[in-house]
């Protein structure tokens, strides 16, 4: 593959003064790249991938993103936020704004787009994630499933080179999960760079470069989906594994 869009190079975070929650991270994601992590809860998965768009800070290590190292530098910070697109368990969208209002709010405000433009553009989205009839709805007139396409279509709307999921399908009754993995399936094949938590196995087998186990704030294994579910090494991913296969 081509050249590391991500890099972390011995990245630590602590939270207060002596919680340890990212030890030694090293991990160099190639632009194109789709990464699986997983890993317990309280492993460390959200802090890692936050730590991407500066949603958590590390303290120690370096980590660049798209060519800028992140630091306290608040236009560095900006510049990658306009190219990382993020998606949480909880969709976060703005209840009282409609659909269409969700996803030309930041390109209007942050990115000053014209009005008529960030519509356009967002019907665009709202097609590719099969949801543009629901426009005019206001978030909870929707589904889970429907309300998670529609967030996945705002952080499209900023055309990021980076999508980061945390959990995206954790939140949805079983016979959503398909639709919102339909949808991030097709957005791989259009080859963003992507990294998401889940532990949805099919979807890492469907689409993922590289699978990475974590556990207790460190990346304990990674490889290949099909090595990695099969033929996975560490003791802690086997017994991870056994619990959730
Ligand atoms: P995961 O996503 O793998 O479940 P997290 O990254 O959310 O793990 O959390 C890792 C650990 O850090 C957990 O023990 C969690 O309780 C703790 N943690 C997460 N966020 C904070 C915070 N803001 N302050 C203190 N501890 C936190
Ligand atoms: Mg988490």
């Amino acid at each position: 593959m081509s050249e590391p869009i991500i890099t972390f190079e011995k990245v630590n975070k602590w939270y207060g003064n002596s919680f340890h929650v990212l030890r030694d991270i090293d991990l160099s994601v190639a632009k194109g790249e789709r990464i699986v992590i997983c890993g317990p809860s309280g492993s460390g998965k959200s802090t890692l991938i936050r730590c991407i768009n500066r949603l958590e800070e590390h303290q120690q290590g370096t980590l660049k993103v798209d060519g800028v190292e992140l630091t306290d530098d608040v236009k560095a910070i900006e510049a990658i936020r306009k190219n990382v697109g993020m998606v949480f368990q909880q969709f976060n969208l703005f209840p009282h704004l409609t659909v269409l209002e969700n996803l030309t709010l930041a390109p209007m405000w942050v990115g000053k787009m014209p009005k008529k433009e960030a519509e356009e553009r967002a019907m665009a989205q709202l097609k590719r994630v099969r949801i543009a009839e629901q426009a005019g709805k206001y978030p909870l007139q929707l589904s889970g499933g429907q309300q998670q396409r529609v967030a996945i279509a705002r952080a499209l709307c900023l055309t990021p080179k980076i999508m980061l999921f945390d959990e995206p399908t954790s939140a949805l009754d079983p016979e959503m999960i398909k639709e919102v993995l339909d949808v991030m399936i097709e957005l791989a094949e259009g080859g963003i760079t992507m990294l998401c938590v889940t532990h949805e196995m099919g979807f890492a087998k469907a689409v993922a470069n590289r699978v990475i186990f974590m556990d207790q704030g460190q990346i304990v294994e990674q490889n290949a989906p099909h090595a990695f579910f099969d033929n996975p090494q560490s003791d802690r991913t086997k017994d991870f594994l056994s619990k959730i296969l």
